[in-house]
């Protein structure tokens, strides 16, 4: 095993998670290599701490980091920035479309709208009135005998 697979190991073996054949593979590298060796020492440490269940309390200078840091992460906008992009994106495309809408409606409305084909009305033809039938143009099965 090299430094990297030892290293992500350590963890499960000290919490004795390990199977026996890896953990006689991790304690040969850790016989020679005095950086491994170290890391388990200080995971092995930390790990007691916590058993230990007590709190750690931050250094002073911590909070005036954080304290530092607040007044950038409260800063509020104000006004129509303060809308979430999007819907400050979708009200504007809205106002825009009716305004389009009511645009194309008074261009319509003013247009004089020239035709480009002329229709004209003419009446059908229609044949003098006339007691005669036309059999001639009807099909035969529908010819009645007289
Ligand atoms: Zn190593």
């Amino acid at each position: 095993m090299n430094c990297r697979e030892v290293n992500e190991y350590l963890d499960d073996l000290i919490l004795g998670e390990l199977s026996p054949e890896i953990e006689i593979k991790i304690h040969d590298h850790l016989e020679t290599c005095a950086s491994c060796g170290k890391e388990l020492s200080a995971r092995e440490a930390a790990a007691a701490f916590l058993r230990t269940g007590n709190t750690l309390t931050p250094e002073s200078r911590l909070y005036t980091r954080i304290a530092q840091q607040l007044p950038q992460a409260e800063r509020k906008p104000t006004g129509a920035s303060s809308w979430p992009r999007t819907l400050a994106f979708a009200t504007a495309t809205f106002v825009l479309g009716i305004i389009c809408m009511r645009a194309a409606d008074v261009f319509i409305m003013n247009a004089k709208l020239t035709p480009t084909a002329e229709a004209r009305y003419r009446p059908a033809f229609r044949a003098p009135f006339s007691d005669t039938v036309l059999f001639h143009a009807a099909p035969s099965k529908h010819l009645v005998k007289l």
